[in-house]
């Protein structure tokens, strides 16, 4: 089974549930995007359906083995189009589905994952579901995962159990992606330094996504401050110029980056516990003032960013500011 890291009141509550024999028929689970709503709800839904009955899946009967490889028949996960929106019709489905015995055991569970994500059809979509969740069979549980929950209607929130996904520490997530064998250590140090305990955010960094063009972007940046090169700088950001989220994400991590370089020449942290060789270089560079004042610099051309301000003359006023620590 896979382990689910964290969650320990989460935990707690469905184990006593599932004592109790007061197992919940629908359930929403809200938390931030990458944040594990989706391994809480295969966690519930591997103890919902384990033979053993304990209140936490054992990982060993033929129901979570088959939960593991994917393939049991009674978790029935809906599927959406490219753009994450729910079809009117796969969700009409999916409820007709439920008036179905289960397979294997008593139970049968359906998981409707990133609900919130399904703008365009949220309201018809809640409408048809509302009939499984308002009478739901006996042996049917639903569970829907957003990220919060103001995107439902009352009818529904009234009738769901809450829970909330709990953040990960970045050791746990340390442990998750080098368990997973696919990424060096050296990148999984960097994804969790970045993205903190946040998985999904940690496996789109090793992946390659946005988040990682942007860290490349920062690092690039930082490279160049520590050469002294502001020509260097400015084709950095130009590259990069494209496409505003990257540019003020990649101003995150800078801003993280300048952050962590002021601890380190204040002497508040080691070279050691940061893991951060770009940090070093613009401690080393830079001092804690110059640090301090990069970090004001990429702080407030995220915001100027954020107000939608100019592109290219924010940016060029932050290149040019910056070369001013250079000198
Ligand atoms: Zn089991």
């Amino acid at each position: 089974m896979t382990k689910l890291y964290s969650n320990t009141a989460n935990k707690q509550l469905i184990a006593s549930m599932i004592q109790k024999g007061r197992e919940p028929h629908s359930v929403l689970i809200t938390g931030e995007p990458g944040g594990g709503k989706k391994a809480l709800a295969r966690y519930l839904a591997a103890a919902l359906l384990c033979e053993e009955h304990t209140g936490e899946p054992c990982g060993k009967c033929r129901s979570c083995r088959m939960i593991n490889d994917d393939v049991h028949p009674d978790l029935i996960t809906a599927k959406s189009n490219e753009n994450g929106n729910y079809r009117l019709d796969d969700i009409r489905a999916l409820v007709s589905d439920t008036v179905v015995k289960p397979n294997e055991g008593r139970l049968k569970v359906y998981l409707i994952p990133d609900f919130d994500r399904s703008v365009s059809t949220a309201q018809a979509v809640q409408n048809v579901l509302l009939k499984a969740i308002e009478e739901p069979p006996a042996h049917c549980v639903m569970i829907l995962t957003a990220a919060t929950k103001e995107v439902f209607l009352p009818t529904i929130i009234s009738r769901v159990v809450k829970f909330a996904a709990e953040p990960c520490s970045r050791h746990d997530a340390e442990e998750w992606l080098t368990l997973l064998g696919r990424f060096e250590q050296t990148d999984v140090i960097r994804a969790v330094g970045c993205c903190g305990g946040n998985f999904g955010r940690c496996l789109e960094f090793l992946e390659g996504g946005e988040l990682r063009k942007a860290y490349d972007c920062a690092r690039a940046a930082v490279e160049q401050i520590a050469e002294g090169s502001e020509y260097g700088l400015v084709k950095v950001f130009a590259q990069a110029d494209a496409k505003g989220a990257l540019l003020k994400q990649a101003l995150q991590f800078l801003c993280e980056t300048a952050r962590s370089g002021c601890l380190l020449s204040a002497g508040a942290v080691s070279e050691d516990e940061l893991r951060s060789r770009e940090a070093g270089l613009l401690s080393k560079k830079l001092g804690q003032n110059g640090c301090e004042r990069l970090y004001t610099l990429a702080a407030n051309t995220k915001d100027r960013l954020e107000r939608s301000a100019n592109q290219s003359l924010a940016m060029n006023d932050f290149t040019a500011k910056c070369s001013g620590l250079l000198r």
